[in-house]
């Protein structure tokens, strides 16, 4: 098949109980630099979904999955970390391409999603129960960890390699099965990654990729009745339509969602340091990143100066195509989230901010929207200030007291993440105590690890992912009493 100008167009396929197969229906896919469809997408509905999920389903007790150890499982996803080093450029490539993500960042982003696979196969047999030290003489009590189940993981389109691995590390290292639904934005690295696990000799069913409209293919998969567990990032309108869905079925979840996430810099700051980190946190992936640091607070001392440097470094990013290793800052991933940022500029311009860069959406072809500031301390409510952009728009409020830096820090339905900068030890402690969120950066802004666990509050959901926490969700407990007396059970009129 061609595309508009006469291009072939790359088909992708999704992956079922370990066979590669087109869907009945398809879509087409959008270079976001370009609004140029590039590839043919399999659109999964309600068939290929629930063939999907009895494949996992069975998968889970059969003996080629249930039978191996722990530490072949980890072998498993050993391979699959291999796999994904080897194929590092390639995924990248992809990545970049479906979802306009400058090839700088998915280039190195990917080093950690393989880093992710690496750290979960190390932990899949460290793994384990527990004795239990029971008040009584003649019995031996002890924990089991067994695998939740069948676990639907759905991920966003802004990271869709790196948001999957922290779902699928924890999830395979435990013993469970998956269906992974990809975004219909920029699936096209999830279903190459589907090959990947193939070829690392996961048995069939035990991890499937589809993708699919979120309506259609998300509801469907989420309300299906062999589904125990959804593990959801996404926004937080999508999550409570997921637990809706899911509520019939009584199946648990771990939901990572947005955030609004506080940006202190007090005076004491190093400016430029504090200025990189803040390009980082708002910039960075145009944006599009759920612990973006959208809501700078500033100390009034310093305000004007750190604007200014901020301003002057957000004007020479590099903005171009996202293949090209020298740009900085690529598209958006849809012209329906150009469309919604600049509503959101628009009503907090209209309502009184002053626009200090950026704001006007770029001529052109592709999805482009340029570094926005705008200050919004005449404003406090303004929508840039509230609601989550998942844009480059960085709002500005100014404090003169670390009380009123908590106070505006916390004044948030989001509780995700945060970043403070200062000199001041004691200081950056009574801040660490006082925000409200699951993550809090000091004198550093978007730093992750695998050993760091990762989750939020509030509006940003609830659950942790990374680090052995996030595996031992992927478990439930059975607890087992061995009677050890050879002697008659006495009374059985009495709990024992
Ligand atoms: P959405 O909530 O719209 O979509 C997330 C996923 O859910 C997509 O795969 C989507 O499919 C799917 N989906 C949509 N409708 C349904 C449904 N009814 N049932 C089940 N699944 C459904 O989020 P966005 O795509 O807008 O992503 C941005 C959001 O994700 C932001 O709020 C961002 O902060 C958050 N996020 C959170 C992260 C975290 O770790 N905390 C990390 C990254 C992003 P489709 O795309 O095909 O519609």
């Amino acid at each position: 098949m061609v595309n508009n100008t006469g291009g072939e167009m790359k088909r992708f396929q999704q992956y079922i109980n370990g066979c590669f197969e087109d869907a009945a229906f398809s879509f087409e896919s959008l270079d976001p630099s370009t609004e140029v469809a590039w590839a043919i997408m399999p659109e999964a509905r309600e068939t290929d979904i629930d063939r999907a999920v009895e494949a996992a389903s069975s998968a889970l007790h059969r003996s080629d999955w249930a039978g191996l150890t722990a530490s072949q499982r980890g072998q498993l996803l050993y391979k699959l970390a291999d796999l994904v080093a080897e194929n590092a450029s390639y995924l990248a490539e992809l990545e970049t391409r479906d979802t306009g993500k400058i090839i700088r960042e998915t280039s190195a982003q990917i080093a950690y999603v393989a880093e992710y696979y690496r750290y979960y196969a190390g932990l899949a047999d460290k793994i384990q129960g527990a004795q239990l030290p029971i008040d009584k003489p003649d019995m031996d009590v002890w924990l089991r960890r067994e695998p939740l189940g069948v676990i639907a993981a759905i991920v966003p389109w802004n990271s869709q390699l790196f948001l999957s691995a922290v779902k699928i590390g924890p999830a395979l290292a435990a013993g469970c099965t998956m269906v992974v639904k990809a975004s219909e934005f920029g699936p096209a690295p999830l279903l190459e990654l589907a090959r990947l696990c193939d070829q690392a000799g996961f048995p069939p069913g035990v991890i499937n990729f589809v993708t699919g409209f979120g309506p259609e293919c998300g509801s469907v998969l989420t309300s299906h009745a062999k589904v125990d567990h959804i593990s959801f990032t996404g926004g937080p309108i999508t999550a409570a339509a997921v637990l809706r869905n899911s509520a019939d079925n009584l199946a648990s979840s771990s939901l990572e969602l947005g955030g609004k996430s506080p940006f202190i810099v007090f005076d004491d700051a190093d400016i430029d340091s504090a200025a990189n980190a803040q390009v980082a946190g708002i910039f960075a992936a145009a944006g599009q990143s759920c612990v973006a640091g959208s809501r700078l607070l500033v100390q009034s001392g310093i305000k004007k100066k750190f604007l200014a440097v901020l301003r002057a470094k957000a004007q020479a990013i590099k903005i171009g195509s996202p293949m090209d290793m020298d740009t900085e800052y690529g598209p958006l991933c849809t012209q329906a989230q150009r469309i919604k940022i600049q509503s959101l500029v628009d009503q907090s311009v209209d309502a009184g901010a002053e626009l200090i860069c950026g704001g006007v959406p770029a001529e052109g072809p592709g999805f482009y929207y340029p570094p926005t500031i705008i200050d919004c301390s005449k404003v406090p409510k303004a929508p840039a200030v509230v609601h989550e952009a998942f844009g480059p728009v960085l709002s500005v409020l100014e404090f003169d007291t670390e009380e009123q830096a908590l106070e505006l820090a916390n004044d948030t339905d989001y509780g995700l993440a945060s970043g403070v900068f200062t000199q001041n030890l004691t200081r950056a402690h009574r801040m660490i105590n006082g925000i409200k969120a699951g993550v809090v950066w000091v004198n550093t802004y978007r730093a992750v690890s695998p050993i760091a666990p990762f989750g939020g509050s509030g509006l940003s959901g609830h659950g942790r992912e990374g680090g052995l926490e996030a595996a031992l969700h992927y478990t439930k407990t059975k607890t087992v009493w061995l009677r050890t007396s050879d002697e008659p059970i006495p009374d059985p009129f009495v709990m024992r």
